[in-house]
């Protein structure tokens, strides 16, 4: 047999005791946001992971068709939710896509746009801040408003996507990377906080509010100099042995037995931080991955568990909570956002229809799979319209960009909250 190219282990392909614990009952079908999109068996939760099956018995070849489909599917992980028997969708998902970076040559521009994303740019903080710049120059010069008045933006295919762009930051939060922020009041607890990679230079403003709320709770917050990307992107894409790379910088650079837990605020970086140990399952590091993975904590998780103490001013506000699969699916954290939200004075929170199906973001498929994208934030922004919600609120960077992008789109008028964010506001 021949050995897994470095950085994958042999067992990076959908395992037999994984997949065959589907019995093919079809109870996921329509939780599957692609399944109600298109109706095919073959985008479905059951069809894929068939295909999975085929191509491991060598039935079906790993081919254009079986990339496809594992291509469009979104990796939410709502079928895991419905799922009776207990599959771990989202293993089975990653593990596809890692044997087809082994095994599948793509289309010559997908090659170079995958290797410069996910080898070249997220594992290092200075391109990305480097990138951002450019961006932001271009943002703010006026050549963005020009190509968008122009109508070249059109021409060229790309006036959806700039849509979903984010705003670059004025002041990037790497610059409070080494950083300790003490609690307010008696100290309850000692946190490391997981800044993100891209969320440093486009979110700078959530992660200083997620700071100010845990130290108004009696947080003591310690920002870790060396972390790096948690490798969620890489490893939803099957890119494993970047993923692995960066999980060893971040095992390297945060120790888990200074902190009472690890926290973050984007539930994408929280799922993947939480399954470290599967990641590296046959790593000489995954004793230590394991422990590490024990300490991480959802923000929303973290504090509705510590209680909130910081004295909160009422803020009148109709909102609606949006659900982000890697939270409610990947994490099974529902009631803690929904307790957090509906504990801020003068805050309605109405539930919106299909709370938990996925708005399109998902990581980067907006950009991979922009018409299916689209499809499911038109669908989203119709249920969040029925609320008549003056905000909608969210837990994940990813699910604010997207549904920014719907608000504008749709012209439905919300604001567009991380659940921190709301907090902050109130204090
Ligand atoms: S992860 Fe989401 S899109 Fe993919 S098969 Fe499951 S429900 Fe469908
Ligand atoms: S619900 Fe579970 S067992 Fe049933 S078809 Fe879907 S993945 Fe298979």
């Amino acid at each position: 047999m021949a050995s897994a190219p470095s950085g994958f282990t042999a067992v990076d392909k959908p395992e037999y005791s994984d997949y065959s614990r589907c019995v093919h009952c079809g109870l996921c079908l329509n939780h599957c946001p692609t399944y109600r999109l298109w109706q095919n068996e073959a985008d479905s939760p059951r069809g894929r992971i068939r295909q999975m099956q085929l191509v491991d018995e060598g039935r079906l070849e790993l081919g254009e068709a079986f990339v496809a489909h594992i291509d469009r599917c979104l990796d939410c992980r709502a079928c895991e939710t419905a799922c009776p028997s207990g599959v771990e969708y989202g293993k089975l998902v990653e593990a596809a896509r890692a044997q087809i970076e082994q095994q599948f040559r793509r289309p010559l521009v997908s090659r170079l746009a995958r290797d410069f994303v996910y080898r070249q740019l997220l594992p290092y903080p200075r391109r990305i801040a480097a990138a951002a710049r450019i961006l932001r120059a271009y943002q703010r010069s006026g050549l963005a408003a020009l190509a968008r008045g122009t109508g070249m933006l059109k021409l060229l295919g790309m006036a959806g996507r700039e849509r979903l762009m984010p705003q670059i930051d004025s002041n990037f939060f790497l610059s409070e990377l080494g950083k300790t922020f003490p609690a307010k009041g008696e100290r309850r607890a000692r946190v490391a906080l997981f800044a993100g990679c891209i969320a440093q230079v486009t979110f700078s403003r959530l992660n200083r509010a997620t700071i100010r709320v845990l130290q108004a709770n009696g947080c003591e917050v310690v920002v870790p100099a060396q972390q790096a990307c948690c490798g969620a992107l890489p490893a939803h894409a099957g890119v494993r042995d970047v993923a692995r790379e960066l999980a060893r910088k971040n095992l390297a650079a945060i120790s888990p037995n200074d902190f009472d837990a690890i926290v973050t605020n984007a539930a994408g970086c929280g799922s993947t931080l939480k399954e470290y140990g599967h990641l590296m399952h046959a790593d000489a590091a995954h004793d230590q991955a394991a422990r590490f993975a024990g300490k991480i904590r959802d923000v929303n998780e973290f504090l509705a568990d510590l209680g909130l103490v910081a004295p909160m001013r009422a803020v009148p506000l109709r909102v609606t909570y949006q659900d982000s699969c890697h939270l409610a699916h990947g994490q099974k954290i529902r009631e803690a956002p929904r307790r957090l939200i509906r504990s801020v004075p003068g805050v309605e929170l109405v539930e919106m229809q299909l709370a938990d199906q996925c708005c399109g973001s998902a990581g980067v498929y907006n950009v991979t799979e922009t018409k299916a994208s689209m499809d499911l934030l038109a669908l989203k922004m119709v249920c969040v319209r029925d609320t008549r919600a003056q905000a909608i609120v969210t837990a994940n960077p990813g699910c604010i960009l997207q549904l920014r992008a719907g608000v504008a789109i749709h012209r439905t008028g919300q604001e567009v909250l991380h659940v921190v964010e709301l907090l902050d506001r109130a204090l």
